[in-house]
């Protein structure tokens, strides 16, 4: 289809990655001091079992080194080489071994695969975002215009951890398989990578968790249902003949149908899809003209739909396609349309959930849990959730005092204490999925 014939382009795939560039980094010295520091109160600590406790006693440290040097040279979408060396390189010093996906960047392997149970699948995101840190840490990011700034060298950190401190378990705790995943933040997501190296085919149950700086440290917040929206990018280019502002009815005013767009497509979706289903469009660049007295020959508007619901998700673009059409016509612009479709929202299920709960609670003890929001955001994880029922859940990474800063500000920072509650939390979980008997909590005694 060309552009101007009139007619939408509705596109169902993901759109194209750029490619990226990304200067390679030599190792750090072990000793540096913008990396180590005391490793940061451990909040579950003599929670059991002994075997946890002992790991993060002896590693915890080095588990925040891991997450700093991480932090220091983020890589975005599917260029996370190195990150993915340094997981694999800390994974075979415990003896673990696995794979790269077939891009070279993401990372999976098995623990106890012969061990009896369901395949538990843990994800953690790997990529950092396109945007240059502002929050004035001391191990800030060195590569300009590049930062963690969603979390996931916690994320990534507290996977590995939860590895370790498995593999150090006295007898196999739970068939798992890891499953480190590039490119979340990219629209051509690489939770698609996975699904497609076959990383998820005999998945039983998964489970992912991602920091959350409006929920305090030491807290886990849990949600059955959906947690995350839809997002997809809606891009309108209108054009005509242009022509002088004196003798618009010789021409077609692109600029006043791209007004028309930007107010009515909006209030319109809000009368034709379901409430409930919070649908937002938000416009983010407008862009049409040079000189105050020409009609321009065209414009853009481009902006995202986000969707909570998806059934809702499920009729929108082909109902944008029909407002767009009805409110262009009597303009006489020319346009084409295009929907890229994000992904659904992450749906969470009952079972997993009450597992991950489980988890939780005997991991740091009830006051743990705090009930989650459904975000606006989207997450691919809801990719697999194509493939084996599972849980997102918010893990907090504030300080409880300080300012709390967004995910995908340059200012985003997440409390390291949250490595230890993310590691016994998982840990936890795959007890709890693996039918081990459940810590007990310390008022009842505990075991190790
Ligand atoms: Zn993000
Ligand atoms: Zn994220």
């Amino acid at each position: 289809m060309q552009p101007g014939d009139g007619r939408s382009v509705h596109r169902a795939g993901r759109g194209a990655v750029a490619s990226l560039v990304v200067t390679a980094v030599p190792d750090l010295a072990r000793n540096d001091t913008r990396t180590t520091a005391a490793p940061p109160v451990d909040l579950g600590a003599g929670r059991g079992p002994d075997w946890l406790d002992r790991y993060l006693s002896d590693s915890l440290g080095e588990l925040v080194q891991f997450r700093r040097q991480l932090h220091r040279h983020p890589e975005l979408a599917f260029a996370e080489r190195r990150t993915t060396d340094r997981i694999e390189q800390a994974l075979a010093a415990a003896g673990i071994t696995g794979r790269r996906l077939p891009g070279g960047t993401g990372f999976v392997a098995d623990l106890n695969p012969d061990a009896p149970g369901p395949l538990i699948g843990l994800r953690a995101d790997i990529d950092a975002l396109p945007l240059q840190e502002a929050s004035g840490l001391p191990f800030a990011s060195e590569v300009p215009g590049t930062a963690h700034a969603c979390g996931h060298d916690v994320h990534t950190t507290v996977l590995l951890g939860t590895a370790l401190a498995l593999a150090a378990a006295p007898h196999p705790v739970g068939r798992v398989r890891l499953l480190f995943q590039p490119a979340e933040e990219s629209m051509d997501g690489g939770a698609a990578a996975l699904v497609q190296a076959g990383a998820v085919d005999d998945v039983d149950l998964l489970f992912a968790l991602h920091c959350e700086p409006r929920t305090p440290v030491g807290k886990v917040g849990l949600k059955v249902g959906p947690i995350t929206s839809t997002a997809d990018s809606i891009e309108i280019r209108v054009s005509g003949p242009g022509g002088h502002t004196s003798r618009p009815h010789l021409t077609a005013d692109v600029v006043n149908a791209l007004g028309l767009l930007a107010t009515n497509l909006p209030l319109l979706l809000t009368r034709r899809l379901d409430p409930r289903a919070a649908a937002v469009l938000v416009w983010g660049q407008i862009r049409a003209g040079e000189a105050e007295n020409a009609i321009p020959q065209s414009g853009v508007l481009r902006g995202t739909l986000r969707v909570m619901r998806r059934d809702a998700w499920d009729t929108a673009g082909e109902l944008i396609t029909e407002l767009v059409g009805a409110i262009l016509e009597p303009t006489g612009v020319q346009y084409q349309l295009s929907v890229e479709r994000g992904v659904p929202p992450v749906e969470n299920d009952a079972y997993t959930t009450a597992l991950l709960r489980a988890g939780v609670v005997s991991a740091l003890g009830a006051d743990a849990v705090t009930e989650a929001e459904q975000s606006t955001g989207a997450e691919d994880f809801a990719d697999l959730l194509e493939h084996a029922p599972g849980t997102l859940a918010r893990l907090g990474v504030w300080d409880g005092e300080g300012q709390q800063s967004d995910l995908h500000s340059a200012a985003f920072r997440a409390d390291e204490r949250a490595i230890a509650v993310g590691v016994r939390t998982l840990v936890h979980t795959v007890l709890a999925a693996a039918g081990e008997p459940a810590v007990l909590p310390p008022a009842a005694g505990r075991t190790g």
